[in-house]
C-alpha cells in the first residue's frame, strides 16, 4: 500500500473527513483491521485564509510547495491538495515533488463524464466560482460551468467562510444552498458539483433534484485507487 501525503489544513473540518473517508475506503476494500498509510501537513487555515484574501497566491504557493516537499521527504508517494480553491497554486506543488499530486477537478470531472453529465453547475469559494483555473479544468474535461449569479455566489462564499470553516453547520445555511441549487437546476444545470471540500458536511444528494458531486470523496477515493493498485 502506497502513502497518501494530505496537504490539510484548509479547513482541518473537511481534513478530518479527509482522513475519515480514506480509512473507511481501506477498510472496505481490504477488510479485517486494514486502515489507509497518511501523512497529513495541517497548516493553520489563517496563515493561508489572509494570503487568499490579499490576492498574494504566488506566497501561497510557496508555502504549500514546501510543506509538500516535507510530505515527500517523509515518505508521501501520492499528494493531496485538501482544497480546492488552493488548486489554483497546484503548479508551484507539482514543482516541488516527484510524486503524483492528484488534481481534485479531474477527479471530479472524470466522475461527471461517467455519470454521463456534461452541464454541471459549480458551487464552492468565490475563487473557486470566479477564477479561470477550475472552470477551466473542467471545461478542459468536455464539461460546461454554470455558476451562480452574483448573489448567490456571495451567499454560497460566505457560509464557507463565516461557519463551514469555523465547523458551524446550520438548518438556515442548507435551505439556502438548497434554493442556490434549485436555481442552478433551473438554468439547465443537470448536476452539481460540491466544489468546496466543506460543502459536503452541509449538503448531499437529498439536498438536490439532479446528482451531486462531492469532491472530498472523489477525491479520497481517487487516492485510495492509486494507493492500493497494481505495479
Ligand atoms: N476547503 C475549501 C475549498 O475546498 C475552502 C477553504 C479554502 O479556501 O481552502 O475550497
Amino acid at each position: 500500500m502506497r502513502t497518501i501525503g494530505m496537504l490539510g489544513g484548509m479547513s482541518w473540518e473537511s481534513t478530518a473527513e479527509y482522513y475519515r473517508l480514506v480509512n473507511t475506503s481501506v477498510r472496505e476494500r481490504l477488510g479485517g483491521v486494514h486502515s489507509a498509510r497518511v501523512l497529513i501537513d495541517s497548516l493553520d487555515f489563517a496563515d493561508v485564509e489572509v494570503l487568499q484574501s490579499t490576492g498574494r497566491w504566488p506566497e501561497a504557493g510557496e508555502l504549500l510547495a514546501g510543506r509538500a516537499a516535507a510530505l515527500q521527504r517523509a515518505g508521501a508517494e501520492v499528494l493531496l491538495l485538501c482544497t480546492n480553491t488552493m488548486h489554483e497554486v497546484i503548479a508551484a506543488v507539482e514543482q516541488a515533488v516527484d510524486v503524483p499530486v492528484l488534481h481534485i477537478a479531474d477527479v471530479t470531472a472524470a466522475a461527471v463524464r461517467a455519470a454521463g453529465l456534461s452541464r454541471i453547475a459549480l458551487l464552492g469559494t468565490r475563487f473557486t466560482m470566479e477564477r479561470p483555473f477550475y472552470r477551466d479544468r473542467l471545461a478542459g474535461h468536455g464539461l460546461e460551468v454554470l455558476v451562480p449569479d452574483e448573489a448567490d455566489r456571495a451567499t454560497v462564499h460566505d457560509v464557507i467562510y463565516d461557519e463551514l470553516v469555523r465547523g458551524v453547520v446550520t438548518e438556515t445555511s442548507r435551505a439556502a444552498y438548497r434554493d442556490v441549487i434549485a436555481r442552478l437546476v433551473a438554468r439547465g444545470a443537470t448536476g452539481i458539483v460540491l466544489g468546496c471540500t466543506e460543502i459536503e458536511l452541509l449538503v448531499g444528494p437529498a439536498d438536490s433534484p439532479v446528482p451531486v458531486f462531492p469532491t472530498t470523496r472523489l477525491h479520497t477515493e481517487a487516492a485510495v485507487d492509486f494507493a492500493l493498485a497494481d505495479g
